[in-house]
């Protein structure tokens, strides 16, 4: 049975990065201590932090030491150590298992756990070590692990292309995107948001809540991430990304933990994702969340200045994370109340 962790005591966040900040951000403003573990000493999260723990994430002793001064753990980002976290939660309070990270951290893994479910997927081909595969059609050749905004992948449609260690995805038109945000605390699944998300260049450009997909298509998205959820041993928000193609809902991946998308909830949601997942891994109750229209532009190095004059004529709610501006590194989000489509009618 989850703990019950109650402000004062203290959460432990592996990773430091924007997610790991406002995970942070959130549980300061309920009165929680927070401990967290980055290597970077310049890591934008550690501002919030009471204690500071620099080291690599593979470094067992130091998360550990993490660990001893945490009343609950999570972390920001999926591509953990299975294995060592596996060992860490025999003894510490993790309240999102290893064994989803191990699922999710591996794209074949994970589309076989949602083929189980009966949750559909794209055709794929799982290259081991053989690369002597015919293929007759295009597909999306992804890396099985440490894949993200589109690092790691190629086009491709040659036998010649193909390399080991892959999923070979069968390339599927796009109507649009979809990604469901929900939480699971000790009593029940809550949906905190069905977003919809538009890419360029592979990275998050806009989000939109609500989502111009029909209701039985966002039906179809939740009933799906209910049942991932009610299926692994997990507590805290958890989000699924879907494709709409033809018409139908395709299941794409699952993020275990607070998402890009899911940062309009800050100001759509009545309980944004970040104070969701803190309530839920300290077995607090996060209840019936309810939206309105929003829409999020993500801020990339480049756009920094963009944004910051934009504000000065156009009410927004920018959220920057004191990021050094770097080309297409995210380093802020800007939601706006509203279908905002900048550059058009709302400038
Ligand atoms: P991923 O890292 O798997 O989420 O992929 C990044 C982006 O590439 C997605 O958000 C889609 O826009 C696109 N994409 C991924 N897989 C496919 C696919 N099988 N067919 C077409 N587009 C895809």
């Amino acid at each position: 049975m989850i703990k019950t962790i109650l402000p004062g005591q203290t959460i432990g966040i592996i990773g430091g990065g924007q997610l790991g900040r406002m995970l942070a951000m959130s549980a300061k403003e309920m009165g929680y201590k927070i401990a967290i573990l980055d290597p970077s000493p310049d890591c934008c999260a550690r501002i919030f932090s009471d204690k500071f723990i620099e080291a690599n994430f593979d470094d067992y002793n130091k998360i550990e030491e993490l660990c001893k001064i945490s009343n609950v753990i999570t972390f920001e980002f999926e591509n953990i150590d299975a294995d060592s976290l596996a060992e860490l939660e025999k003894k510490y309070n993790f309240v999102q298992s290893s064994d989803v990270l191990r699922t999710t951290q591996h794209r074949y893994y994970e589309k076989e756990f949602a083929r189980k479910l009966d949750i559909p997927t794209v055709n794929y081909i799982h290259v081991e070590d053989n690369t002597d595969i015919d293929i007759n059609q295009t597909y999306l050749m992804k890396t099985l692990r440490f894949g993200y905004d589109g690092k790691g992948q190629k086009k491709i449609s040659k036998k010649e292309e193909i390399e080991s260690q892959t999923i070979l995805e069968e390339f599927i038109s796009l109507d649009k995107e979809i990604s469901v945000v929900a939480s699971k605390d000790k009593y029940e699944v809550q949906i905190i948001a069905v977003v919809e998300n538009e890419h360029r260049n592979n990275i998050l450009f806009r989000s939109k809540v609500p989502t111009t997909a029909t209701s039985n298509q966002e039906k179809l998205a939740i009933e799906y991430t209910k049942r991932i959820l009610e299926n692994i041993e997990y507590y805290g928000v958890l989000t699924v990304e879907f494709f709409i193609s033809n018409g139908e809902v395709v299941f794409n991946e699952i993020a275990p933990r607070v998402h890009n998308s899911g940062h309009i909830t800050m100001q759509s949601a009545t309980k944004s994702q970040f104070r969701a997942h803190i309530e839920a891994i300290c077995g607090l109750r996060v209840g019936k969340i309810e939206n309105r229209e929003t829409t999020l532009y993500n801020i990339l190095g480049q756009d920094e200045d963009y944004f910051k004059d934009l504000i000065t004529k156009k009410q927004g709610y920018l959220h920057l994370y004191e990021k050094e501006p770097r080309l297409n590194r995210k380093i802020g989000h800007i939601n706006f109340y509203g279908n905002v489509i900048l550059g058009g009618n709302d400038e």
